[in-house]
């Protein structure tokens, strides 16, 4: 019988153990024990239903694009609970001087693809607006740009549209994603389709339509799917389908694995009050969890996993009355540029982005605050916190009204940064792993931070354990 640990059970480590339990149930000669050091599996997907409201702590649905979440989601049997977001009302705001403004029909991400509702559009500036013309017409194709050498996203927005462009609309979209900001995420890690557009096409503009064109082209189903999905019961549906599928027995939640150290051609874990021995590891924690894991077994693989920054967030979920949902506007929410001067980042009317979130007499409103440069606000009390949110809504979106309820979770360190030169260091993790028998990573930090990229990781990082026990032929 080959023993493989699964060090962190949130949705990564438990897709990992999914994939373990059926090959065990196929007849492999396999035992798996997953280790969870909270009291609660699952990681940052948390749902509480609250007066038939949806509260998401973490994330509240994934892109849709990306198969694998739906993929397993149908596999638990819950392909019926699955729904799409309303993209029918998906209209997103900028919060500009205090105003909300639209992102203009027809911006892809923040490349312009019509020209009439972005020329008309009051978020840019005539000189943005007179860049978007010149990107479109005078940018040529490059092999020398960016496939090769790593810029940050700020970097290649500002010379294809401009300074403002990167204010106004990729930061605010890249600290609504990963808590981070444009000037030090990578391109080739966070938006690989911008840099092999550029280097095909040289215009934005140009290669996102032509990219558009190729996939209605190819596509047969004539429906479009929904940007995001996600559960009828919220995002906790996926969590306790995975753990009833999984043996009680080899999830072990309250137990952190604090030490690791390779013995007699295994893997020794040291728990709270024991050992235990294993002949493959997977490190499904954050990389800085799996970095102190690592550091006395090898010493350049930790200081690589250590070099992945991590942000912080805070969620608050604020629930008001009928008054407020009739006086909020049509819409997904809006994003908060840094230069507004605002502690919120972003807010959700999660009401309108799925249906059966609350109650057609209920407003549901998601505040996302924190972010790279803003961790100071998780050491910030949970009534300071709501201070905060109620006054900026107040100036934001006119909310002078309290909430019926509210509830506050801070995420400490979950989001992986992929800063500059992300794709190296995940290079250079792959080939100092290779001289390392039995271990396996999965989780956000290295091709991925969304639920289906975790989702992936986990199946792929079983594959790989089984192999590297020896087991990989069919059962
Ligand atoms: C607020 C928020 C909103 C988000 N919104 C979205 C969204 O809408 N859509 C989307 O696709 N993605 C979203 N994401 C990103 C996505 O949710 C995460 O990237 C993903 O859930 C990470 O899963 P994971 O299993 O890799 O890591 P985690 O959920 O962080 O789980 C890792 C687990 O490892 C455990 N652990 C750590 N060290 C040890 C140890 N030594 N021993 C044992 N256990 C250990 C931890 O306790 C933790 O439970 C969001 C993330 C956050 C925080």
């Amino acid at each position: 019988m080959k023993r493989i640990a699964i060090i962190g059970g949130g949705i990564s480590g438990l897709s990992a153990a999914f994939q373990l339990e059926k090959r065990q149930r196929a007849g492999a000669p396999i035992e798996y024990v997953l280790f969870e050091s909270s009291g609660h599996l699952g990681g940052v997907l948390s749902t509480e239903r609250v007066e038939g409201c949806i509260l998401e702590a973490g994330p509240d649905s994934f892109l849709t694009e990306k198969p694998w979440a739906t993929d397993l989601c149908r596999e638990l049997g819950l392909g019926d609970q699955l729904i799409g977001s309303n993209d029918s009302k998906r209209k997103t705001y900028i919060l500009v001087k205090n105003r909300l403004v639209p992102i203009p029909d027809g911006l892809m991400f923040m490349v312009p693809t019509r020209i009439m509702p972005t020329a008309f559009s009051p978020l840019f500036s005539f000189r943005t607006k007179l860049r978007m013309a010149q990107e479109w017409f005078n940018s040529k194709p490059s092999t020398e740009l960016v496939t090769e050498n790593d810029e940050s996203v700020a970097s290649l927005v500002e010379r294809h549209y401009g300074r403002e462009m990167v204010d106004r609309l990729a930061d605010p979209l890249l600290s609504g994603v990963y808590g981070g900001v444009a000037s030090e995420l990578s391109v080739r890690a966070v938006l690989p389709r911008f840099a092999k557009m550029e280097e095909e096409y040289g215009s934005l503009g140009r290669g996102m339509l032509a990219s558009r064109k190729s996939r209605s082209n190819k596509t047969s189903n004539p429906i479009p799917s929904s940007l995001f999905t996600s559960l009828k019961g919220g995002m906790q549906q996926i969590v306790d389908a995975l753990i009833a599928q999984l043996s009680p027995s080899s999830l072990h939640i309250d137990t952190a694995v604090h030490s690791l150290e390779r013995k007699d051609e295994r893997w020794l874990l040291s728990l709270e009050h024991r050992t235990d021995q294993f002949d493959a590891i997977i490190l499904a924690t954050p990389a800085s969890n799996a970095a102190a894991l690592l550091r006395g077994v090898h010493g350049d693989l930790s200081a690589e996993l250590a070099g992945i920054r991590y942000s912080s967030s805070v969620i608050v979920n604020a629930v008001y009355d009928r008054a407020v949902r009739s006086q909020l506007r049509r819409g997904f929410g809006f994003l908060v540029p840094r230069k507004e001067g605002k502690r919120i980042l972003a807010v959700t009317f999660v009401h309108n982005k799925f249906d059966g979130r609350a109650p057609d007499h209920r407003a549901l409103l998601r505040c996302f605050l924190g972010g790279t440069g803003n961790e100071a606000i998780l050491e910030v009390s949970d009534d300071e916190i709501l201070r905060i949110v109620r006054k900026e809504l107040q100036q934001t979106l006119g909310i002078s009204a309290a909430p019926l309820f509210t509830h506050v979770h801070k995420w400490k360190n979950v989001m992986a940064q992929y800063s500059v030169g992300h794709l190296d260091r995940v290079k250079r993790i792959a080939s100092f792993r290779q001289q390392l028998r039995g271990v396996a990573l999965a989780g956000n930090a290295y091709g991925g931070i969304g639920i289906p990229d975790c989702v992936c990781s986990g199946a792929d990082a079983a594959a790989e354990s089984i192999k590297s026990v020896g087991l990989d032929q069919p059962v």
